[in-house]
């Protein structure tokens, strides 16, 4: 594949790593030199030959390049962790929904949650942005983003306002001064799941990016099913309509042999 040539693939392609850029603690972008034809919200899938193969938000995107940020978690994020310039990588995708993209937005953030939202962050006209990490080392983009009008919150209060994301969005939508028509989030789960509930106090339109145990990406293999949707392909982006319906959302996931379980248990397992 010559450089700068658009990428859809089913099948892994070998793309080498043009440049690998270190965003906070143990989160590191990878950028390549292809462009990715993808929307907000989007994913691919990265294969790392002999380790394993996991999807992750695209969070750059050019006419030239993209990038995925990876937060070093367990196995497979920290095989990717060492991987440096001119590396070669396995990518197929992109795949999922994406993000509706409409004015007077909000966007909410927790953690590297931030990098499934920031190519929607790059489209948005003047979002207001509210994010939040554990703390000041947590925090990724604070340069990328330094012009845009963004609230950060650190649960240690090492930066900006100490506390919660869903803190800040109570407190804009009481008076909505921004006139905030929807609110995009992605971040974890019960975040996400306090983020619709405020939203539907307020009557306001909320998409959320939702995780589940991925493995094909494209509809197969039925492990990331929440309720009657097939996350990877429905999803992973669902509405307020939807989520109302999702009781799994919140409250149940599936484990990489399907097997239902709790949340709690769900992140405790892997
Ligand atoms: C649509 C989507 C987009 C994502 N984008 C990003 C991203 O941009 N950056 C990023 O750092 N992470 C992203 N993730 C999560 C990422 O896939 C997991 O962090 C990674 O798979 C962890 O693997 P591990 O072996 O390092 O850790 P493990 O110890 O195996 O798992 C740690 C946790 O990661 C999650 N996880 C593990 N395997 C999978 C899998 N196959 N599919 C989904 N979740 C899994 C589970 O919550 C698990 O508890 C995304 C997940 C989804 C579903």
């Amino acid at each position: 594949m010559t450089h700068h040539e658009t990428c859809r693939t089913d099948i892994p392609k070998m793309m080498e790593i043009s440049k690998v850029v270190q965003e906070g603690k143990g989160q590191k972008s990878f950028f390549f030199n292809h462009h990715m034809d993808c929307k907000p919200g989007q994913f691919v899938m990265v294969w790392l030959p002999d380790v394993d193969e996991k999807p992750m938000a695209v969070s750059y995107q050019s006419k030239k390049e993209f990038a995925f940020t990876s937060q070093s978690i367990g196995k497979f994020t920290n095989e990717i962790d060492k991987l440096k310039k001119n590396s070669k990588i396995g990518i197929r995708g992109p795949y999922g929904n994406s993000f509706s993209i409409k004015n007077n937005a909000c966007v909410v953030a927790g953690g590297v949650g931030l990098s499934s939202l920031s190519t929607l962050i790059d489209k948005l006209k003047n979002p207001l942005v509210i994010y939040g990490a554990r703390s000041r080392q947590h925090l990724i983009y604070l340069k990328r983003y330094k012009s845009r009008n963004m609230t950060v919150t650190t649960d240690d209060g090492s930066f900006g306002k100490k506390g919660f994301t869903t803190d800040v969005l109570r407190e804009s939508l009481k008076n909505n001064k921004n006139k905030i028509k929807i609110v995009y989030t992605c971040g974890p789960e019960i975040m996400m799941k306090k983020v619709f509930e405020i939203c539907n106090k307020h009557k306001i339109q909320c998409e959320a990016s939702l995780e589940r145990y991925m493995a094909c990406g494209f509809g197969i293999c039925g492990k990331c099913m929440i309720n009657d949707k097939i996350c990877c392909v429905d999803g992973p982006i669902f509405n307020s309509q939807q989520l109302r319906k999702m009781h799994e959302f919140g409250s149940f996931a599936r484990l990489k042999s399907g097997r239902k379980v709790t949340i709690k248990e769900y992140h405790s397992v892997h």
